[in-house]
């Protein structure tokens, strides 16, 4: 079985975003960049399926892809370095949203006939939760939304899916997409070794233009505004004093 894993190259999440003074985005300019915290969840689930489906001497490939920036290769490099066997970068100089994304996608399942795709369930930058989704609908094929458990039965994939107030656990006939919760799985590091190893591991370099898809953008940003700044807390002297004056203003 092949399985093909999307990742997006996002700003470190580690690192608080700048709006840019125009408010027309955020500021990228020598920020450090990192892989989808979403995208390193769904990696180690692939990598993880083929360690079990070894163990039944069963083959599996896993195909990494990015759609971004020439340096979206890094982010494909470290899939590879986690366990992924090959990737496709399809390079395009602006961000493409998540219809576009999910054409191209589509385009690739079609050449590649994968299984399997995982994806994340939302990238941290823009938080849209809608490549997956759309992606199954052009597909025609079945989806696993917020997964946070995987487990293959025979030609089906068994989903327990994080709803609201509790887990529901869906059949999937394959092939099918699924999306990862943070829940899932803990990302393991890629070694040093590992690194040196996914240097030698090739990726093909697209446009989105070989697979006939125009990523020209739908929406057109109005503004970007930076969230609300918290008012400085006060210390209080006891217990006591902090009751009363959560009773004067109303919030007991
Ligand atoms: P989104 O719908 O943008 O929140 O992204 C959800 C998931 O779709 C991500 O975790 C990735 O698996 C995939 N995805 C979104 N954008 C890209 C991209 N530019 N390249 C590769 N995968 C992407």
């Amino acid at each position: 079985m092949k399985v093909l894993v999307p990742v997006k190259r996002v700003i470190d999440f580690n690192v608080r975003p700048r709006v840019k003074a125009d408010q027309t985005g955020v500021d990228l300019a020598n920020v450090k960049m990192a892989m989808n915290p979403f995208c390193e969840i769904s990696v180690e689930e692939a990598v993880r399926i083929k360690e079990t489906r070894a163990k039944a001497g069963q083959e599996t490939e896993i195909v990494i892809v990015s759609i971004g920036p020439a340096q979206a290769q890094e982010t494909i490099r470290i899939g590879l370095a986690m366990g992924g066997d090959r990737g496709i970068l399809v390079q395009t100089d602006e961000a493409v949203e998540p219809l576009a994304v999910a054409k191209i996608l589509k385009a690739i399942v079609d050449a590649e006939q994968p299984g399997l795709v995982i994806a994340g369930k939302q990238a941290i930058d823009d938080d849209s939760n809608q490549t997956g989704q759309m992606l199954a609908a052009l597909l025609g094929w079945p989806q696993g939304t917020f997964a946070s458990a995987v487990v293959f039965e025979g030609d089906k994939v068994n989903v327990t899916r994080e709803v609201d107030g509790g887990l529901q656990t869906v059949a999937l006939q394959l092939p099918a997409v699924v999306t990862t919760d943070l829940r899932l799985n803990e990302p393991r590091f890629a070694s040093l070794p590992n690194i040196m190893k996914a240097k030698k591991k090739p990726i093909d370099t697209k446009t989105p233009a070989d697979y006939g898809v125009d990523v020209t953008p739908r929406l057109s940003v109005v503004k970007v505004t930076e969230p609300k700044k918290r008012e400085a807390g006060e210390k209080v002297a006891d217990v006591d004093t902090l009751i009363a004056k959560l009773k004067s203003a109303g919030a007991i």
